[in-house]
């Protein structure tokens, strides 16, 4: 009751409190958006490089790199809004920990453009196995799902897909490690969600990307028809922009 009560609060507060930058908290004229100090240091990557990947293309691809041509991935189509750095992993780090509804707003406000007019969309956030559900009382991903899908008018079905296996942290882990111990840890709830459906996975923070494979390979075994991926971050590395 307490804990509703203090949502409810922050929902107020929200409203009341003139808008604050994202960033550093300054105050900004705009809601859910960056001081122009914070503009200038956010890296957006929106629709830049890859159309299937979206890493950095080479100076000789024109739209698909070299890799995705030669094997097209399990998702289709990657999008972030920024780059991962100190600023935006701020923001995850507050979502994460604080439940922060107005940063599950900024976010989900640079996300929305990302989100592409594929036939039959239905919003999927990356789960959290329950026992991390219930250490956090939420899923940040779900936040930001419900979110852009209060935005869009797309569905978003946050309990179709569920982690039945508690994985490690992956952090330090090789790509081949990393994809082993995410192998078979998420299960369809909610076929009837995903099937015949484009999924659009959405998550806060995109590393390697193996965690959302695996969560595309169960989501195409339960027979959805297109899935894509799209997140608040991503780490873009040195080596990946000159690959
Ligand atoms: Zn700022
Ligand atoms: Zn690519």
């Amino acid at each position: 009751m307490i804990a509703l009560l203090r949502i409810c609060g922050r929902y107020v507060l929200d409203f009341a409190l003139p808008p604050r930058c994202a960033g550093c908290g300054c105050i900004v004229a705009d809601v859910h958006s960056f001081c122009t100090e914070c503009w200038t240091e956010v890296e957006f990557l929106g629709e830049t490089g890859c159309v299937t990947c979206g890493l950095p293309l080479q100076a000789t691809e024109a739209q698909t790199c070299g890799i995705c041509l030669a094997k097209p991935p399990r998702i289709a189509r990657t999008r972030a809004a920024v780059a991962y750095d100190d600023l935006s992993r701020s923001l995850a780090i507050r979502l994460k920990y604080g439940r922060k509804v107005a940063i599950a707003r900024t976010m989900a406000r640079y996300m929305a453009p990302l989100v592409a007019h594929s036939p039959e969309p239905i919003l999927v956030p990356v789960p959290l196995h329950r026992s991390r559900l219930w250490q956090r009382g939420f899923n940040q991903s779900a936040l930001v799902a419900r979110e852009l899908s209060r935005r869009l008018k797309v569905p978003a079905a946050s309990l179709a897909l569920c982690r039945s296996r508690r994985t490690p942290p992956l952090k330090g882990m090789s790509p081949l490690q990393r994809r082993k111990t995410v192998a078979g840890a998420f299960e369809v709830r909610n076929k009837a969600a995903v099937a015949g459906k484009t999924v659009i996975l959405i998550d806060d923070v995109l590393t390697t990307g193996s965690t959302a494979e695996a969560c595309a390979r169960t989501l195409q075994r339960a027979g959805a028809a297109r899935v894509e991926l799209i997140t608040w971050a991503r780490v873009v590395r040195p080596s990946q922009l000159m690959r």
